[in-house]
């Protein structure tokens, strides 16, 4: 068992780790408070700079992704800046991802050398309003006209879709062989019959780009692939994948939450020492360093399980994220706890977090929908036993 990264993978986490340090993380409180354009144009202007890095690509290995240099990039933007973290994931992992995984040639040379360098940006549109876990109610539905598949319905949360050049949607292929069966749909961002909403208001996360898609006969650029009848496999197996990136921010906020509070338990004191002395406030620092250790090794075993094509590797996912995202809000409880009446004021970085973390909990596969996944799988394998 070897649990050293290599040297060109401990090289990307230090580069990775400076580089955010230095470029994005000044911008993430700037980010909470934005207006939503001066937002989008943060948010752009920071995937562009990790373009630029070559840290919007780490993750592409040629033969298919590797998803331990996508954690070890990932933990890193989130560390910085949770936001532009899950807007650069929706374009190059979401979106990219899923052209690299599933598309054709001329698809992956239209659309991934501009999106792997920031300069354009992806989003992935599968849920709705009445379909987040339960995907297999969908109701957006394509038909094809001609040679041209349109594309009529709307998803309500779409991270990317104000700024996005290029999104993958799930819809119900309406006739023809694949009738009934989903695809995943390219449209760009000009397209005849798409219209974008106004954005949300949000707990945390805030400055992400996020808006509902409204189509009516959207004009598309065909399929994902060659063949229609695969979104939702293609969407399963994105979501799965995606356990890895949705751990490393997690871990990104846990870590970014321990050094505020490690920092906050030295410098403060009370009835005349520095808080952290306090066995009280020192045990919540051991507990949150432990966490968000485990955290991220079950990311990373997850990873690399995914890198070997391991069977098992879509429970160490969901194991990975189910413990990461709890873990994460407990982390954060610990921080605000530390931090008390000072924490609970905007702008104290501790509330930032506090609030940011509850996504993790919630996205791409619910912890409860990561509890029944486990629980089937072990249950399978008993009852084969
Ligand atoms: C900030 C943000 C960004 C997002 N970005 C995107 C995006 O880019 N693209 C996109 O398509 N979507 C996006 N979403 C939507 C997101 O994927 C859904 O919110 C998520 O899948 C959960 O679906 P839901 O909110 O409809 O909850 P529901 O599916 O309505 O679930 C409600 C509750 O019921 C529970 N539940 C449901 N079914 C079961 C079951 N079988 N067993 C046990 N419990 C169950 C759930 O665990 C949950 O607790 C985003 C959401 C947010 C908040």
């Amino acid at each position: 068992m070897d649990f050293q990264f290599s040297p060109e993978e401990t090289k990307l986490q230090q580069d990775a780790a400076a580089f955010c340090l230095r470029e994005i993380a000044p911008g993430t409180q700037v980010l909470d408070g934005c207006l939503p354009e001066a937002a989008c144009a943060l948010v752009r202007e920071n995937l562009k700079a990790l373009g630029a890095e070559g840290l919007l690509d780490t993750g592409r290995a040629g033969s298919g992704p590797d998803m331990v240099r996508h954690y070890i990039a990932g933990e890193e933007i989130a560390k910085a800046c949770p936001a532009t973290f899950l807007s650069a994931r929706a374009s190059v992992f979401l979106c990219a991802g899923a052209i690299d995984l599933f598309g054709t040639e001329e698809q992956k040379a239209r659309y991934l050398p501009s999106l792997l360098k920031g300069e354009t940006v992806g989003a992935l549109a599968y849920s709705e309003d009445q379909a987040g876990t339960d995907l297999g109610g969908i109701k957006t539905r394509a038909v094809k006209v001609g040679d041209t598949w349109l594309v009529s319905g709307t998803k309500n949360l779409v991270v990317n879709a104000p700024i996005a050049d290029v999104l993958l949607v799930l819809a119900l292929c309406g006739e023809g062989p694949e009738n009934g069966a989903m695809g995943l749909f390219i449209v760009e961002k000009h397209a005849e019959g798409l219209s974008i909403g106004k954005g949300a208001e949000t707990l945390g996360l805030r400055g992400l780009p996020m808006a509902p898609l409204v189509m009516d006969g959207c004009v598309t650029q065909g399929l994902l692939g060659d063949a229609g009848g695969r979104g939702f496999s293609q969407a399963e197996t994105l979501l799965s994948l995606g356990t890895v990136g949705i751990t490393a921010l997690c871990v990104g906020i846990g870590t970014a939450c321990m050094e505020l509070a490690t920092g906050h338990a030295r410098s403060r004191t009370a009835f005349g020492k520095r808080i952290g002395l306090f066995q009280d406030v020192g045990f919540k620092l051991a507990d949150m360093f432990a966490y968000n250790d485990l955290g991220r090794m079950l990311g990373l075993r997850a990873a690399w399980g995914m890198n070997q094509g391991e069977p098992e590797a879509p429970v160490m996912g969901a194991s990975a994220k189910l413990f990461a995202s709890e873990g994460a809000m407990k982390i954060v409880n610990w921080g605000m706890q530390i931090f008390a009446g000072h924490g609970y004021l905007s702008g104290s970085g501790i509330e930032k977090l506090f609030r940011d973390a509850k996504f993790g909990e919630i996205c791409e596969g619910t912890s409860e929908m990561q509890r029944s996944l486990i629980a089937a799988a072990e249950l399978d394998r008993w009852v084969r036993a």
